[in-house]
């Protein structure tokens, strides 16, 4: 496909697909946008990093052919005020593998969130964020060693589907009468606003599907469902049972139910088994905090795991380095959490842990273990050495300030210590 802007690198294959499973070259092309405010910053010092690591790990034998793409004001300077042009969703489609920095919303004028038009135009319906410890990270915990998590939020149904009626307006009168004539729900304030939650089996599925074969290829213990099925039976119930009856008919072998274990095994689950078990939202808050390891993979509803990965990622050191991706059956796009701290923008200053991390999840996707690895363990012995950014600076005693350019020298550093 032929692109405007967009400059394909010539030294660098495609990733591509067949029979659903993902090929990857030894050069492939990856996909990147930069991102707003402190996003050259933190793309900057990421990059330099994910490519130190590649050149460690294989010796040249693989390596990245970075292609820009663009979204947000970068976007809007080089496609004449498009935020979001059509060849960054075609680059995405075609490549099928990016890394985004942040994006600022601008605010008023009808402008739709650009990270959420990301996720709904390419329906990457799975949200990942994997929250774990690293050694010598600042937290309020005592053994936050225990935290361990990955959280499968679904992206795209839910009250993010946008169906929401306002007080006063013909359209809430037009549904209100609707509900209290025709379907006998009158236990609401009349001229409420309304909003409508569609949790579907194929939405849910597809997302519990892809958190139990994590779970399974990643050799984890279990899938936790979280849900507010007590209240909200039909939705959030519907999901936990949805849950229940996708493991049980589609992984009968790989996984056991909480019940089953209960009922057959005495409470042991048996070795190799994954297992299926569930919790309600609200006490879930409470058990990452007091018992965190009695969880491993989370897959839950967009609201919940809205809140759950933020309120989890803050025990461990926060949103500077808490990693995300939105994936897709194909697309993957892996992104810094946090926004665009515009007022850190080019002070060369901020955490570049989120994108890094994010970089890392990359790597994995695309079966590069060891550069991944590479990079974790020299961040864990950078930290050690309380070498950081000013956001952890200031939690830590004794800590070494740094620049984030001069935080990447020294994990890359680290790399060979
Ligand atoms: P923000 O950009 O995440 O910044 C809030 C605060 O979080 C910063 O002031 C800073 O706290 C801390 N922080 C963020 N990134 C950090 C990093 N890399 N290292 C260290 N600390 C970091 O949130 P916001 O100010 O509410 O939003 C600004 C813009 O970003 C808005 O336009 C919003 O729409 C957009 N946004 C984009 C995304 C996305 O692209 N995924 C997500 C959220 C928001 P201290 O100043 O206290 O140190």
């Amino acid at each position: 496909m032929g692109y405007d802007k967009v400059t394909v690198p010539e030294n660098g294959e495609k990733i591509r697909f067949v029979d659903g499973k993902m090929i990857v070259p030894d050069n492939p092309i990856l996909t990147f946008i930069e991102g707003d405010g402190i996003g050259y910053d933190i793309m900057t010092a990421s990059k330099r990093i994910w490519d130190a690591a590649i050149d460690k790990a294989y010796h040249g034998q693989r390596r990245v052919a970075w292609m820009e793409i663009y979204c947000g004001e970068k976007a809007a300077s080089v496609y004449d005020g498009n935020y979001m042009p059509e060849e960054t969703f075609d680059a995405l489609r075609e490549f099928k593998v990016g890394i985004k920095g942040p994006l600022t919303t601008p605010v008023g004028g009808g402008f739709r969130s650009l990270n959420v038009t990301l996720r709904q135009v390419l329906d990457l319906y799975q949200c990942i964020r994997p929250v774990r410890y690293y050694n010598g990270v600042p937290s309020p915990l005592k053994n936050p060693q225990e935290i361990d998590i990955v959280i499968f939020r679904e992206n795209t149904e839910d009250i993010y589907a946008g169906i929401e009626f306002e007080a006063g307006t013909p359209e809430q009168a037009k549904l209100e009468k609707f509900l209290r004539e025709e379907m006998g729900a009158t236990g609401f304030v009349p001229g409420s606003g309304l909003g409508i939650k569609p949790i579907s089996e194929f939405g849910s599925k597809r997302l519990i599907r892809a958190a139990i074969r994590y779970a399974i290829d990643r050799k984890r213990k279990s899938v936790t469902l979280v849900h507010k099925g007590n209240i909200q039976k039909f939705t959030e119930g519907a999901f936990q049972r949805w849950g229940y009856e996708l493991a049980a008919t589609e992984f009968p072998e790989q996984t056991i139910s909480w019940a089953e274990v209960e009922k057959h095994h005495g409470g042991k689950v048996p070795e190799g088994k994954v297992l299926i078990q569930d919790t309600i939202a609200d006490i879930m808050f409470q058990k990452m905090l007091l018992r965190p390891s009695e969880h491993d993979v989370i897959a839950t509803t967009n609201l919940n795991g809205d809140y759950l990965s933020d309120a989890i990622a803050a025990e461990v050191g926060g949103v500077g380095i808490a990693p995300g991706a939105n994936v897709g059956d194909e697309v993957a796009l892996f992104e810094a959490t946090h926004g665009t701290a515009p007022k850190y923008t080019n002070l060369d200053k901020v955490n570049p842990g989120s994108l890094l991390f994010s970089g890392v999840m990359m790597l994995e996707h695309i079966g590069w273990f060891e550069a991944a690895d590479l990079i974790t363990r020299a961040y864990e012995r950078t930290i050690e050495r309380k070498i950081v950014t000013y956001d952890f600076a200031r939690q830590m005693e004794g800590a070494r300030e740094v620049r984030t350019s001069e935080f990447a020298t020294a994990v890359i550093d680290n790399m060979s210590a």
